[in-house]
């Protein structure tokens, strides 16, 4: 059987401060290079203690120009998705987690297709609006 694309939708809207995320994770469920690391965002993750061995298990380099870092995919969820919990769904990176996730605020219009589809669509936008 084909491995479910995401997880059930979740009804309402989520709590403005994030207090329902945990238990959401819906926009942590997504296809493969979907989340991109910029310099910004290598940096990061690399200020953590065992930040060098993070990149490279959690993430990847794609062989295409123009050779975007990727967080890695686990199926289709987020490999930096902490499921060890049956229900909950953290992320292992929060602290360090790249600015593409940081986008996705609870209430945004990511957010709450997401909670619709149960996984990250690609039908609305979910990237800053840019002034150029
Ligand atoms: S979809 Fe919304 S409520 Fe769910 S984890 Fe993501 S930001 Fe939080
Ligand atoms: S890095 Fe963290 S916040 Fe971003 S998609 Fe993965 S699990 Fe979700």
């Amino acid at each position: 059987m084909a491995e479910a694309l995401g997880l059930e939708p979740v009804e309402g809207p989520p709590d403005p401060d994030g207090a329902d995320c945990v238990k959401c994770g819906r926009c942590c469920h997504h296809g493969p290079s979907t989340v991109h690391l910029l310099d910004v965002d290598e940096e990061r993750v690399l200020s953590r203690p065992g930040g060098e061995a993070l990149l490279a298990r959690l993430t990847i380099l794609d062989d295409r120009p123009p050779g975007w870092r990727f967080v890695r995919n686990t199926g289709h969820r987020c490999a930096a998705l902490d499921v060890s919990t049956p229900g909950l769904y953290p992320c292992s990176l929060y602290d360090v987690r790249p600015d593409d996730c940081r986008i996705v605020e609870p209430g945004s219009p990511a957010c709450l297709e997401a909670r619709r589809l149960g996984h990250l669509g690609t039908s609305v936008r979910f990237t800053r609006e840019r002034a150029f």
